[in-house]
């Protein structure tokens, strides 16, 4: 068992993989500027294991290993990672930070597989606890024509595939795309992305690589280019991602490191099992987010000196019942966590995409609510450059004074712009409705994890003694009968 710190998982990244960034090839991620950011934030996961050990570090009497790895045996212990996911996320200033797509991944393979798979699975998971592996997770294919599965898509490598295998090997050609952390991770475990049919064979696949694998390429998504300053973009100008279109030519894959070999019928159960703990990831990871949007709806009230009007007071209380309604769910969804397989314990299903889906549902009405409050000043107000001018900063700190001293409402004024229409702002927004799921994928899994055996109950109870009640049905049918 291994607790790695920031110098060393930034070493690690110093290899082969083909990296590129707006048209250029990168050779060493670790020194190359626009990555710097991204990299110190992603490092945030193994600071964690210095600066909260009590949460952060596991230790099941063979040494300290990250908890964010400790595989969930008990509801307890998916409240301890929703904290310990909560916490490293409000260290990121909201922005999902390193090891919880990964660890939501190993724990899918450990729960979901069986036998030989299983065994490999162990295995793999033994080895990123020893050497405390940043993983990325390469799920969503590029998907081609929606509306066609795997084997009909004119293009076969729309979705990952097996293109060759030998006794010791598979080889896989295809791209999956949105894959996050890929550029600064170690490794990136694959996984499918939905069920599968037979004539799906050669695309039901999942393994685990180094990144610089040969034959691997990520083109790294340029969002959040260029220099951001710290007093316009208070979250932007210190924490952000890298995903990537991640294509695989001809990539050649141990078979120890292959978890799902031609299985279609194990492609569904696998990829749900990822959404399980993602989802709960996602909306533990939210929650900062949530409260700096509840924060700063209060503090630009304050400063505007508008927090004692009456619609004010009502959108505060909208803002906050969204904020604690996602809270809520979240912390059910521990509460009522279960065994689901292999011993493993999972979040409850129902309540994490009821959390997922809310969140997703109220998160631009949210941010509609804090611009409203905010006024105009989040697209007009002077940048971080004006401020730092003392000549400048003299009418700033005049004419931007209001219940608050200008530099109080011009830095709430920039985190607000930050949240909702810089360009953080803009991903946040597409983060909320696609990333861990659009909300239709949420909804499917509701209506899936929905019991309904209490609400029929209760239809059958209420009508079982209607009929029993002798003379009832009579009187029913007189009532309605005379309203109509
Ligand atoms: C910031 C960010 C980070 C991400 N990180 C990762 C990551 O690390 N790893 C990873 O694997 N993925 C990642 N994702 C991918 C994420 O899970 C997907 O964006 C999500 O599953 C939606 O897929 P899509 O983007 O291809 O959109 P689409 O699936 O194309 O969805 C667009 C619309 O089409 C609808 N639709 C899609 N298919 C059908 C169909 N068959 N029938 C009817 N309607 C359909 C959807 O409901 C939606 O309304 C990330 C996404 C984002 C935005």
């Amino acid at each position: 068992m291994a607790i790695r710190d920031p110098q060393a998982y930034r070493e690690g990244l110093r290899d082969n993989r083909r990296v590129f960034y707006r048209g250029e090839k990168i050779d060493d991620v670790t020194a190359f500027d626009e990555f710097a950011d991204a990299i110190a934030h992603s490092a945030l996961a193994y600071e964690i294991s210095r600066t909260e050990p009590d949460l952060a570090v596991a230790d099941d009497g063979d040494g300290p290993y990250t908890a964010f790895y400790r595989v969930p045996r008990t509801a307890a212990d998916i409240a301890d990672r929703g904290r310990l996911i909560e916490t490293l996320s409000r260290m990121g200033a909201g922005t999902i930070v390193l090891k919880e797509v990964g660890s939501d991944a190993l724990f899918a393979l450990l729960r979901a597989l069986s036998g030989d798979s299983l065994a490999k699975a162990e295995a793999y998971y033994r080895y990123c606890c020893e050497n405390d592996v940043a993983l990325a997770v390469a799920q969503t294919d590029v998907k081609g024509d929606r509306s066609l599965p795997p084997h009909r898509q004119p293009d076969p490598d729309h979705y990952l595939r097996i293109v060759d295998e030998d006794a010791d090997s598979i080889t896989v050609s295809g791209a999956k795309v949105h894959t996050s952390f890929s550029a600064n991770a170690d490794e990136i475990i694959v996984l499918p992305t939905r069920a599968m049919s037979e004539a799906d064979r050669d695309w039901a696949v999942s393994f685990a690589i180094p990144v610089d694998t040969e034959g691997l390429t990520l083109y790294v998504s340029p969002y959040l280019h260029g220099d951001q300053h710290p007093f316009e973009h208070p979250i932007s100008s210190r924490h952000k991602l890298l995903e990537s279109l991640t294509v695989f030519d001809r990539v050649r894959v141990p078979k120890e490191r292959v978890f799902l070999n031609r299985e279609p019928e194990l492609a569904g159960p696998l990829a749900l099992a990822f959404v399980d703990y993602h989802r709960f990831t996602a909306v533990n990871y939210k929650l900062p987010v949530l409260d700096l949007l509840v924060g700063a709806a209060i503090g630009i009230a304050e400063a505007n000196g508008i927090a004692g009007a009456g619609h004010v007071k009502t959108k505060l209380t909208e803002l906050i019942t969204y904020a604690e309604t996602v809270r809520g769910f979240a912390e059910l969804a521990a509460v009522r966590a279960r065994n689901g397989g292999n011993g493993i314990h999972l979040p409850d299903p129902l309540a994490v995409n009821m959390a997922k889906y809310h969140f997703a549902h109220g998160f631009h009405q949210a941010a509609a609510t804090l611009l409203d409050l905010a006024g105009g000043l989040v697209a007009t107000g002077p940048g971080g450059h004006d401020w730092d001018d003392p000549e400048v900063r003299t009418v700033l700190e005049k004419y931007f004074a209001a219940a608050r001293p200008a530099q109080e409402r011009l830095r709430l004024i920039h985190l607000i712009g930050d949240l909702t229409t810089g360009q953080w702002g803009g991903y946040q927004s597409v983060l909320a409705t696609h990333a861990e799921g659009s909300l239709e994928a949420e909804k499917m899994q509701i209506a899936r994890a929905y019991d309904s055996t209490r609400a029929r109950a209760a239809v059958d109870e209420v009508l079982r003694a209607a009929a029993e009640t002798r003379g009832a049905g009579a009187e029913l049918a007189t009532t309605a009968g005379a309203a109509r």
